[in-house]
């Protein structure tokens, strides 16, 4: 299968504004140029498959037939033991229309309680995430990542989203949804398939830029943050790490005088997609990108 070289033009199949954001933060230092199906007027195709693989799989072959472009996809959810699978790939749909995801975990609680789950250090479940790389040529590879740990009621924390208040990985006692979104970053099902996929798909481009990268600014641990923040205090710490990473990477910030640093984000802010993500998330992604972006 054909490896990704720099330059390509890869089209995130999603039309989710949070996660194209996120998925060109990861390949940026490829040098990997990425469009989202939206932006390409791509339709998008409903998930009538049983398995995350085929959900991943369906979204992007649908937009690299659509497009003739390379197109990566991802399918995630949650696993638990005791309900066969359940919630699995309709984790999403447990939510409802409302996304509200106190309802969904609430949902898992009960179910798990019908089946007197809740026994020893809780019922055993897991995060997973499957990522798909889809060529126009018919092409298709999938890669995927899992965590693993146990359940809790009632959820705890307020990072995070979905059902990180209710999952502790295993080897810690806190859930994802009290941990820095940088110590769930580390382990979490989706570093772990975005690294299977950079491994089998990245790794020969340009191997200095992403070698560089990894000593200098880790900028996906950031942009991982970002992404996961909700309320003024996180914003607020995450400008403090900004602000060290600053000091201690002056070098590789883009933009790194307060004049140019200030129209970067004003041009950021000006980009930003209309979005249902909380305002304080927009601005540190808008922060984040001044400081790598012109
Ligand atoms: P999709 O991959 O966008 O179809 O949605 C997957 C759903 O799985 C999300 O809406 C969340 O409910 C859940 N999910 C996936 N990853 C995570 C995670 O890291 N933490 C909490 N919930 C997650």
């Amino acid at each position: 299968m054909m490896r990704l070289s720099k330059g390509t033009r890869l089209v995130v199949a999603s039309h989710n504004p949070g996660k194209v954001w996120e998925i060109n933060q990861l390949i940026h230092p490829y040098g990997l140029d990425a469009v989202s199906a939206g932006e390409l007027g791509l339709a998008e195709p409903e998930e009538t498959e049983t398995t995350f693989e085929g959900n991943a799989r369906l979204k992007a072959v649908a937009a690299a037939q659509g497009s003739g472009l390379p197109a990566l996809a991802d399918d995630s959810g949650l696993e638990v033991d005791c309900l066969d699978g359940a919630p699995g790939i309709y984790s999403a749909r447990w939510a409802g229309s409302g996304k509200d995801f106190g309802l969904a975990m609430k949902k898992v609680a009960d179910e798990i309680t019908g089946r007197d789950g809740w026994n020893g250090s809780g019922p055993r479940a897991n995060f997973i995430s499957v990522l798909c790389l889809a060529w126009p040529n018919g092409d298709v590879k999938t890669f995927e990542g899992k965590v693993f740990g146990n359940l809790v009621w009632p959820p705890r924390g307020g990072n995070g989203f979905g059902y990180d208040p209710m999952f502790v990985p295993k080897g810690d006692t806190r859930t994802f949804g009290e941990m820095k979104p940088e110590e769930k970053y580390a382990i979490s099902h989706r570093t772990r398939a975005f690294a299977a996929f950079k491994a089998a798909m990245l790794d020969e481009i340009s191997p200095g830029a992403a070698s560089d990268e990894a000593e200098t600014r880790d900028i996906a641990a950031f942009s991982a943050a970002a992404a996961s923040l909700s309320t003024r205090v996180e914003a607020a710490a995450f400008i403090e790490r900004l602000k060290d990473d600053l000091a201690a990477h002056r070098q590789d910030w883009k933009n790194a005088t307060l004049e140019s640093y200030l129209d970067a984000l004003a041009r950021a802010l000006g980009r930003m997609p209309a979005s249902e993500e909380p305002a304080w998330r927009q601005l540190s992604k808008a922060m984040l990108a001044a400081s790598s972006h012109d």
